[in-house]
Parts: structure tokens; C-alpha cells; sequence
């Protein structure tokens, strides 16, 4: 490796960071929409309303998931790891980096993942810039 992976990164770094938070803030908004509407209604007894309370809980289950990554990516942004596949050290191409910010793993890394666990989509759920309000 003839650069560093900050080197790498640094005329991007501004823009990621951006797009780190803005999905932060998305998500933000997203979870407490949610959690108001599992607060502000009662324990449901119709089946359907029951189907579509477990749907709202997963999705606030998956909207703190993803909080939980954006949270991480800014943190090993600001010490300067960021952009490092977790599985098998490389880097991370700039712009699989552009579409999901948050992802710690390589392509290939995580073609092997997603092979792995065919039923968790979970993790493919964040949304790209484009799916942004
Ligand atoms: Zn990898």
C-alpha cells in the first residue's frame, strides 16, 4: 500500500461525513415517529393490528441498528480508521463508501456475508442518498 487510508479518503472525507449525518438525522426522525407510534397506541388485539405493531417494533429494532453503525462509522471517521473492510483489512472502494457510508466490509467480503445469512436482510437496510427525503 502506497497510501494511507486517510490519504485516501481525504478529499472525500467532508462529503462522507455529510452523508453520515444526514442518515443520522433520518434515522433520528425515523426512530422517533416510530417509538411515538408504539407509545401512543394501545397493546392491539385484531391480528392485523398486532401483524402491524411487530412491523413498526422491527423497524425501530432496525432504525437503532442502523443508528448504532452511522454512530460507529463517524467514530472510526474521526480517528481516522474509517474505510477499512472489517473481514479482511482492505480498503474499501471509494464508492461502495459513497453508496453506503456506513459499510465495514468490501465487496467481497460482503457477498460472502450476505450469502452467509440469505434470511437478514437487516443489514442491507440503509438507505442510500437517494432514498433520503
Ligand atoms: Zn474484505
Amino acid at each position: 500500500m502506497h497510501t494511507t487510508s486517510n490519504d485516501r479518503l481525504t478529499h472525500f472525507l467532508p462529503r462522507l461525513r455529510t452523508a453520515l449525518s444526514q442518515l443520522r438525522e433520518f434515522r433520528l426522525q425515523q426512530l422517533a415517529e416510530l417509538d411515538a407510534e408504539i407509545d401512543g397506541t394501545a397493546t392491539p388485539v385484531d391480528p392485523a393490528d398486532i401483524a402491524r405493531r411487530e412491523v413498526t417494533i422491527n423497524l425501530a429494532a432496525a432504525a437503532r441498528h442502523a443508528l448504532a453503525d452511522i454512530g460507529e462509522a463517524l467514530s472510526l471517521l474521526a480517528a481516522g480508521h474509517y474505510g477499512r473492510c472489517r473481514g479482511c483489512g482492505a480498503e474499501i472502494p471509494i464508492e461502495l463508501l459513497q453508496t453506503i457510508p456506513t459499510t465495514r466490509w468490501c465487496s467481497s467480503c460482503r457477498q460472502r456475508l450476505t450469502r452467509r445469512r440469505p434470511q437478514n436482510r437487516s443489514r442491507e437496510g440503509t438507505p442510500t442518498r437517494a432514498s433520503l427525503p
